[in-house]
């Protein structure tokens, strides 16, 4: 039987699109709650290279909700655990572990080796830098958020759709944090889920609307905010970078 098989006699799939995805790649940042899971179904799904990048080690308080570790993973760094994890989940996918921090210019060298970014951080000052290498590089990425009993996703096609600066001009100056306002451990899954469905329509190519989601997971309630693109956006109007400072 095929590792496949459920998901190729899916309308919306098939071999042709499943074949496809053997030859998509994607780097997810991040690999917390939501970046767990998203890496998890990226590789379950059979894309052909996912990279993974973290700088953190687990802790007891990531457990509640970070599904891809338990508690033998007890301080040894998330990239590590999730590389032995994600390759027995899928051999046929190729995970490639990238240790650290990464800075503006390494960040900008593996978002031009793969096909889409996912958003697995947990802070506005990566994705403000994820969003100025994506759209300069043309590479799609998908934003992706979560605090308390809610989240959002925004899927982000550079000259398509609106990027994150045409949202949101200039970075947050205080904004609250999973460590201070918790999170609901249904949250990070849900948000990944809706993600990854965002990501395969992107690889297989569907153009998507401008737009973000909103999903309260408490009331259950998702509510599809349109987006404008900004004439006037630094990023993916006017052309100017300012969060690739080398570092
Ligand atoms: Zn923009």
């Amino acid at each position: 039987m095929d590792r496949y098989s459920r998901q190729i006699i899916l309308e919306k799939f098939g071999k042709e699109r499943q074949e496809l995805l053997s030859k998509k790649s994607a780097l997810v940042i991040g690999l917390g709650g939501t970046g767990g899971l998203i890496s998890q179904l990226l590789v379950r799904g059979g894309l052909g290279k996912v990279y993974i990048n973290d700088y953190d080690s687990v802790t007891l308080s990531n457990l509640h909700r970070q599904l891809l570790y338990d508690e033998l993973d007890l301080g040894r760094k998330k990239v590590d655990v999730a590389a032995e994890k994600l390759s027995r989940m899928n051999s046929e996918t190729r995970v490639i572990p990238i240790d650290g921090k990464l800075t503006p210019s390494i960040l900008e060298e593996y978002v031009q080796k793969v096909d889409i970014v996912m958003d697995g951080t947990d802070n506005f000052e990566t994705r403000f830098v994820i969003n100025d290498a994506c759209v300069k590089h043309k590479k799609p990425w998908i934003y992706a958020g979560v605090l308390a009993t809610y989240g959002n996703v925004m899927p982000i096609i550079p000259g398509k759709t609106a990027c994150l600066r045409c949202l949101m001009r200039d970075l947050p100056v205080k904004y609250e944090t999973t460590s201070t306002r918790g999170i609901l451990n249904s949250i990070p899954s849900a948000i990944a889920s809706m993600a990854v469905s965002l990501a395969f329509r992107i690889l297989f190519g569907e153009d998507l609307d401008s737009a973000i989601y909103y999903y309260d997971g408490w009331e259950i309630r998702i509510e599809k905010i349109p987006l404008k693109r900004q004439e006037d956006c630094p990023a993916c109007s006017l052309g100017r970078f300012d969060f690739l400072r080398p570092g």
